[in-house]
């Protein structure tokens, strides 16, 4: 039987990483996943393929409603082919699964395809799709299983008109309509990729507002931006009916004042969250603990109540991102080294990849006001700025929020061009604690999107920005 320093069962962002940083340290390391690539959800049927076809179908919706503006003619129709964007899609995914491939064996990490489950606390059975069983031992372990789509109990997900992410990544057709239940991050960027095609969507939404968990500002700039893009939104609607037959699906909801509502489309998306992961883990095997709501159950090293077996990512609590999966495959594998790691979970940021993006880290206003810190708050509209004047992308906003005495930035939220990537700059500015007035005082390139944030913190640390 080989025996390993570490097993790590799932091979996500979590888990891959995790794996990577053990082998860094010198353990001896093991990576068991049950599908033919690696990779997990981010890789193969989240992040990865979704940001593809959302990049796909920027191109085209800058072709057809963006060139002629920038001076760009083209003689013809301008016609999206759907099948070679999904190919493309599955394309980039196979690069990058090779890629983690690559990783394993650069840094000698054994991995297993197969379902891996306990046999005790330091057993883990791997059954193969020929339905053999190998039994690995493992000093410790690390749970890196992941989350699958979560639905509402009345919804019979058909994955033929009524679809999750996964099957929204490959449809083979451009729905004539397309109607969305949640209007979380998967609903708006999924959402997006079609009504680009060209489909009518329709996003209900439980909440008074679009993604609920990030600043209200957010929600109410995105929204109206994505409505002038022509999709269409319900919210405080309780969807209490979904009934599919051969060709289209009717979505039956409660409206705000409780009336009764009728959605027709051909396909019909659920994206209300998702469901930690544990089915065929036998957890009771090695004697895991899971919460009420199904997440591995665990302390702050991350470890569950089996000293040496840990678990991290989207099958724990806490944001479903891969990059916190990451920082937390990171921690588990420095805290099995012996070594004092941490994590601001703070300062893990959000982002929606819609166009304009969304990006926000720290507090919300709503938190701030809730646990009664005095802020002040400095907005800069990216319509100033001279960068997108000259992309043509005005929509959207940075907005700092410091402490009212100190100064100290507390949260930043953003909606405009590329803040995906903007964001990293407050994620470090508040690592290092700053002061609105430390992000004002530093140069930024001009002319740039980033400018925006300069601007903004100007603005939180005594409105003076200097560009609106
Ligand atoms: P996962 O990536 O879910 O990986 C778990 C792996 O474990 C899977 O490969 C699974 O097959 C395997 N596994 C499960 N049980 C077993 C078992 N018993 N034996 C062997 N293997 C097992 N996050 C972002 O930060 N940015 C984004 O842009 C983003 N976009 C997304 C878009 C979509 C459409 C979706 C669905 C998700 C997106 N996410 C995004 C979320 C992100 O994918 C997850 O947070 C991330 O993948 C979680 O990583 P993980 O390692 O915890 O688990
Ligand atoms: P989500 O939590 O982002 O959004 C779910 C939405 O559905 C919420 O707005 C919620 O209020 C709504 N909802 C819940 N029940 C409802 C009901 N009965 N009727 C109508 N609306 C209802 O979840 P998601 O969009 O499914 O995404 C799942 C996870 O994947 C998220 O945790 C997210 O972090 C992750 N993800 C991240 C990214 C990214 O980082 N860009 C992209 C996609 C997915």
């Amino acid at each position: 039987m080989s025996s390993f320093d570490v097993a790590i069962i799932g091979s996500g962002p979590g888990g891959y990483v995790a794996a990577i940083r053990c082998a860094q340290l010198g353990m001896k390391t093991a990576i068991i996943e049950k599908y033919d690539t690696l990779g997990g959800t981010c890789l193969n049927v989240g992040c990865i393929p979704s940001k593809a076809l959302l990049d796909s179908t920027h191109h085209y919706h800058d072709a057809i409603a963006h060139f002629e503006e920038h001076g760009i003619e083209i003689s013809g129709d301008i016609k999206a082919n759907l099948k070679k964007m999904i190919d493309r899609k599955q394309q980039v995914v196979d690069q990058n699964t090779a890629g983690i491939k690559f990783l394993m064996d650069k840094n000698k990490i054994e991995v297993f395809h197969g379902i891996g489950s306990f046999k005790d606390a330091t057993h883990v059975n791997i059954t193969a799709s020929d339905g053999t069983i190998q039994t690995i031992e493992a000093k410790n372990t690390i749970i890196a299983t992941g989350s699958k789509p979560s639905s509402l109990p009345f919804i019979k997900i058909d994955k033929k008109r009524v679809i999750t992410s996964t099957e929204a990544l490959r449809l083979t057709e451009i729905p004539k309509h397309l109607v969305v239940i949640g209007g979380g991050v998967i609903g708006l960027e999924l959402g997006q990729v079609y009504r680009r095609l060209g489909a009518e969507v329709s996003v209900i939404e439980y909440m008074d507002r679009i993604i609920p968990t990030m600043d209200r500002s957010l929600a109410k700039e995105l929204q109206k931006v994505l409505k002038k893009q022509g999709i269409k939104f319900y919210t405080s609607h309780k969807v209490n009916g979904v009934t599919a037959s051969a060709n289209d699906v009717t979505i039956t909801a409660d409206n705000k004042k409780g009336e009764p509502v009728e959605f027709k489309g051909d396909y019909c998306l659920v994206s209300v969250g998702r469901r930690p992961y544990t089915d065929g883990l036998a957890l009771d095997k090695a004697g895991v603990n899971v919460n009420e709501r199904g997440q591995v159950e665990v302390n702050e090293h991350l470890q569950t109540n089996v000293s040496n077996i840990y678990a991290i990512g989207d099958v724990i609590k806490g944001a479903m991102l891969a990059h916190k999966a990451e920082e937390e495959g990171v921690f588990v594998a420095e805290t099995i080294a012996g070594q004092k790691p941490h994590i601001n979970y703070n300062l893990i940021p959000g982002v929606v990849y819609t166009w304009p993006e969304v990006a926000a880290v720290g507090k919300t206003e709503d938190e701030l006001k809730e646990a009664g810190i005095e802020y002040k708050t400095g907005q800069f509209p990216m319509r100033a700025l001279g960068r997108s004047r000259a992309s043509g992308d005005i929509d959207g906003f940075v907005k700092i929020l410091a402490d009212a005495k100190t100064d100290e930035v507390l949260g930043v939220h953003m909606c405009g061009a590329r803040v995906a990537d903007l964001i990293a700059e407050a994620v470090v500015a508040m690592e290092f604690r700053a002061s609105a007035e430390d992000i004002s005082r530093m140069s930024h390139a001009h002319p740039t999107y980033a400018e925006a944030v300069k601007e903004a913190a100007l603005a939180a640390t005594d409105n003076r920005p200097l560009h609106s």
